[in-house]
């Protein structure tokens, strides 16, 4: 199996993309478990911060690298928390203090007026200075419930709800999660494309 580095050291970030990689040839590794720093995430858009983190670990550890870069966008927080997702409430990252600001500034919205979708940008470098990327993009639709509910998952998992389902993220099983979500959907996507290859 050649292993794959994961640039990113969000342990339930690891343990769906681990998940999701079963049977691909591909092991993955944690960039924290070799010794890699996180980088800041400087790029205007998820795509560009994907390939930065990407780059970086894929440059000090010599092998192939996947990133992910993703957020949540509310339609009407013009997109926002977007890039900020992880530290929506500041620094260091809270899930749950991003939460309780999420819920304040739609504090009185109607349903109709609650719509978000999950974004997630994946990149694999296949080698460090690979010049031609593989890139997928994956959305989850839902809108955003007046309150927590569930324990799966994590971050806004809790207040995310798909309508389809009838469910929030956070009360999913893994496996339903990882089949729907905006990274199970990448994923899969960036999957045929190196099975095309
Ligand atoms: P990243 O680590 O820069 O990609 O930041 C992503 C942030 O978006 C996370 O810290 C979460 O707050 C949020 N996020 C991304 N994917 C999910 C998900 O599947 N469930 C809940 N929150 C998510």
């Amino acid at each position: 199996m050649q292993r794959l580095v994961i640039a990113s050291n969000n342990r339930g970030k690891i343990e769906e993309l681990r998940e999701l990689l079963a049977g691909s040839g591909f092991e993955p590794v944690a960039q924290g478990d070799l010794g890699v720093a996180e980088i800041e995430e400087t790029g205007a858009s998820f795509v560009e911060n994907a390939l930065l983190k990407a780059r970086h670990a894929a440059r000090a550890t010599g092998l192939p690298a996947l990133a992910d870069d993703s957020g949540l966008c509310v339609d009407a927080l013009g997109g926002e928390p977007g890039l900020h997702s992880a530290r929506y409430a500041g620094t260091p990252t809270d899930p749950e203090a991003n939460i309780d600001k999420l819920l304040a500034a739609l504090a009185g919205r109607p349903t109709g007026q609650r719509t978000a979708h999950f974004h997630c940008v994946l990149v694999l470098l296949r080698r460090p200075e690979d010049p031609a990327p593989l890139i997928a993009e994956g959305l989850w639709h839902g809108r955003i419930l007046e309150a927590r509910r569930g324990r799966g998952g994590f971050g806004y998992d809790p207040v995310f709800f798909d309508p389809l389902l009838g469910q929030s993220a956070a009360e999913l099983d893994a496996r339903s999660k990882n089949r729907l979500s905006h990274r199970g959907q990448a994923l899969a996507l960036l999957r045929r494309r190196l099975s095309e290859l």
